[in-house]
């Protein structure tokens, strides 16, 4: 792959300090790996659920952002979510913004914004709405784009599908890869943090995303982690971000584009199967519970055969149900396991 787009920093600007703190480790870490940091990301207005949540410093902090560009070289954007706050960016000098995965599901509000940096050189980066609904991201792409802005470049940060998912955000990565399909002249990277919601998943669903033929990526680093004001678990210090883009294979081979969609549904459903998994053996311990408080045997065999003939139902093509009966078996025999 060409030159992959990087884009790291904190979730949100917590202080001047962490801002500089974080700014400078990173920028020593990208001298290190000998490339160049694309954009330096910070939220400076936060979409939080909780009202009671860090909102961000707002108008206080693009100042320092503006420093930063200033004294490291790199760009700088921030959320915006309103065309006032596109126009204290544009009078500080951000002129790098992104519409959230939040604002992403209100054409209205997109649009808005769309009017405000109308022919302006301007990069907008725009996330996927929180829906899987390639229509709506696509559609607040093409207003960019018909604003004639300096650049746009799609941000693949997963979706609230409503799925059992070991992820904060399902991937359903058929839509960024028909999204590419639709447009390939259209960068597009993909925000592990915000997908995975733990810094455990992060290498895997990066390296992931490069396979896919992501451009690349856009990930949350902070000086301090644990002392985050705002997603705490999922953002990397600036060690563990040099380390990752180290290891990260950047050199992909082009192979066939509907088997990397397959491989990328089956991932899909691997993940929500492992996450369903997950779930069940939990179910299991409060079943062994109430049985234990209720001196119930762990073993009640004909409930089981029971269960076991609704579940063979779904089964249609014999050798899919000798799989299924196998299956279930296995499950059965584990949790009978873990019950004793
Ligand atoms: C963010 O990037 O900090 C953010 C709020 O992301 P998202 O809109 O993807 O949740
Ligand atoms: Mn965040």
């Amino acid at each position: 792959m060409t030159k992959p787009l990087l884009i790291a920093g904190p979730c949100a600007v917590e202080s001047e300090r962490q801002l500089l703190t974080t700014a400078g480790q990173l920028h020593q870490a990208v001298q290190r790996l000998g490339l160049a940091l694309d954009f330096f990301r910070a939220g400076v207005w936060k979409p939080r659920s909780n009202p009671a949540s860090f909102k961000g410093l707002g108008h206080e902090a693009l100042p320092w952002l503006a420093d930063l560009q200033r004294s490291f070289g790199f760009r700088v954007c921030t959320e915006v979510m309103t065309t006032a706050q596109v126009e204290a960016c544009e009078k500080a000098g951000i002129t790098a913004l992104w519409i959230g995965a939040r604002t992403s599901v209100n054409p209205t509000d997109v649009q808005k914004i769309a009017d405000a940096v109308k022919g302006k050189p301007f990069t907008i980066m725009v996330k996927n709405p929180l829906v899987p609904d390639l229509k709506l991201w696509q559609g607040n792409l093409e207003r960019f784009l018909m604003a004639d802005v300096g650049q746009v470049i799609a941000v693949h940060r997963g979706f609230a599908d409503g799925n059992e998912n070991i992820y904060r955000n399902a991937p359903c990565w058929e839509i960024p890869i028909d999204l590419k399909v639709l447009y390939p002249n259209l960068p597009i990277v993909c925000d592990p943090s915000h997908l995975c919601g733990h810094v455990q998943w992060i290498p895997q669903i990066a390296q992931l995303a490069l396979n896919y033929g992501f451009n690349g990526l856009m990930l949350e680093c902070h000086c301090n982690p644990a002392e985050a004001l705002s997603d705490t678990d999922q953002q990397l210090t600036p060690a563990e971000w040099e380390n990752l883009i180290r290891n990260l294979s950047f050199k992909i081979n082009a192979s066939n584009a509907d088997l990397i969609k397959q491989r990328a549904l089956l991932e899909h459903v691997d993940t929500q199967l492992s996450a369903l998994l997950a779930r069940r053996m939990e179910i299991v311990d409060e079943i062994a519970r109430i049985k234990k408080e209720n001196n119930l045997p762990v073993v009640q065999p004909q409930q089981w055969q029971q269960v076991k003939e609704r579940y063979l139902k779904a089964g249609q093509d014999p050798a899919y149900r000798e799989f299924l009966a196998r299956f279930l078996e296995l499950l059965h025999q584990s949790s009978i396991q873990r019950q004793q």
